[in-house]
């Protein structure tokens, strides 16, 4: 399976008005399960677009494997069908008065196949997916799941070496989605394919990608393993986006602790010591203030409060099953700790928490970039 590198493209709407993509580089490497991730109108499906051959960027270069797809500057864009790709929007059109099996041979025919072959991979394909038992109904007679495992079979059948799939689980319930998610990404893995995959839903991505690549405004924020992103913010955006519930902010100032042992951070809600290592990069910026994240999975309870506890006053208790959120009032300030051992109802209640300061994260008032 190929790589796809794309390299400095830009892409404007409107007769250059909106631009849509600058200076957008990246490279999905061969067989790798690539997650686009972003706000809406960031420029995902652009991406995807220009990546099928359905929009001719205004410059740069597309290379599938070795092969030049497409470059403003070298007047190369083959179209659609010469690229090996298959694509699967959100809204997967089904022929409606084909079979299943109609549905999924279509495109075989179109490629003057023999008709054994044609029905062979049909029905190779229809088990892949758990759909051999539909093969002759009608798309109506399919429940939603049902007719995106048929989109996607419909997009397989053609052995495609690039996958491009744009929020495609976006019109099931919560339930399915799950499974379908599960299923694809087992499927991805069994063939191999290279795939990349847009949505705007960071538990999507964190859940499916090898690789998540974070856009914002048409440029890449960060990409990295989805533990990266979460563990090493590169950014405030980034650190707000990725992770749920979203990470707590707040503003401290720095100081040098009283013994001159150290930096301290401090705001009215919290006081922590700043990590070793960070300490030469938070001296290094200049700032006297600085915004710090801490995730609610990095909380503890504190048996007691002590000078770097986090007290509060219990708001809500919301069960998860294996956790709890507690949403806890710290003065004006709200924190959302994500505790494994709570008990039930404490609403109302004093609690402390804890956190290992070396979880937290600094970034730059002004920059909004990460501290060390
Ligand atoms: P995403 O898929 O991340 O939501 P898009 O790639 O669809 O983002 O859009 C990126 C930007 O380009 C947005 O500002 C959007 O409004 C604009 N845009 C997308 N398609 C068109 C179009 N056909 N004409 C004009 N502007 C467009
Ligand atoms: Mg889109």
């Amino acid at each position: 399976m190929p790589s796809i590198t794309i390299s400095d493209m830009r892409v404007a709407y409107n007769n250059g008005k909106t631009l849509a993509l600058s200076d957008f580089n990246l490279r999905i490497e061969d067989g790798e399960f690539c997650v686009l991730l972003g706000p809406s109108g960031c420029g995902k499906t652009t991406v995807l677009h220009c990546i099928a051959g359905l929009i001719k960027p205004d410059s740069g270069e597309i290379r599938i494997g070795e092969n030049v797809v497409t470059s403003a500057e070298k007047r190369v864009f083959l179209r659609p069908q010469e690229r090996n790709i298959a694509m699967v929007f959100q809204e997967y059109a089904l022929y409606p008065n084909m079979t299943v099996r109609g549905n999924l041979s279509f495109a075989l025919e179109t490629m003057n196949k023999a008709r054994s072959e044609i029905q062979a991979k049909v029905e190779q394909t229809a088990q892949m997916l758990g759909i051999e038992g539909l093969l002759d109904r009608k798309p109506a007679e399919l429940s939603g799941g049902q007719r995106q495992r048929v989109a996607l079979g419909r997009a397989l059948v053609r052995d495609p070496q690039v996958f491009l799939l744009d929020e495609p689980l976006g019109n099931l319930d919560a339930k399915l989605r799950d499974q379908v998610r599960y299923e694809l990404r087992k499927l991805q893995l069994s063939l191999g394919v290279t795939t990349v995959y847009v949505t705007h839903d960071q538990t999507e991505a964190m859940t499916l990608a090898d690789r998540i690549v974070l856009m914002k405004d048409g440029r890449v924020l960060q990409e990295g393993t989805p533990r990266e992103l979460y563990s090493e913010p590169k950014n405030l955006f980034v650190a707000g986006f990725v992770g749920t519930p979203q990470i707590n902010l707040t503003r401290c100032s720095v100081r040098r602790q009283a013994d001159g042992s150290g930096l301290l951070l401090s705001s009215n809600c919290l006081s922590l010591p700043v990590p070793q290592k960070t300490a030469a990069c938070l001296l290094a910026s200049g700032r006297d203030e600085v915004i710090v994240g801490i995730r609610p999975a990095d909380f503890q309870i504190a048996r007691e409060s002590g000078p770097f506890s986090l007290d509060g006053r219990v708001e809500v208790v919301e069960p998860l099953g294996d956790a709890v959120l507690v949403y806890l009032a710290i003065g004006e300030h709200m924190m959302v700790a994500k505790l494994t051992e709570m008990a039930e109802d404490e609403v109302g209640a004093s609690l402390s928490l804890t956190v290992d300061p070396a979880r937290i994260h600094i970034f730059d008032p002004v920059t909004e970039e990460r501290i060390g």
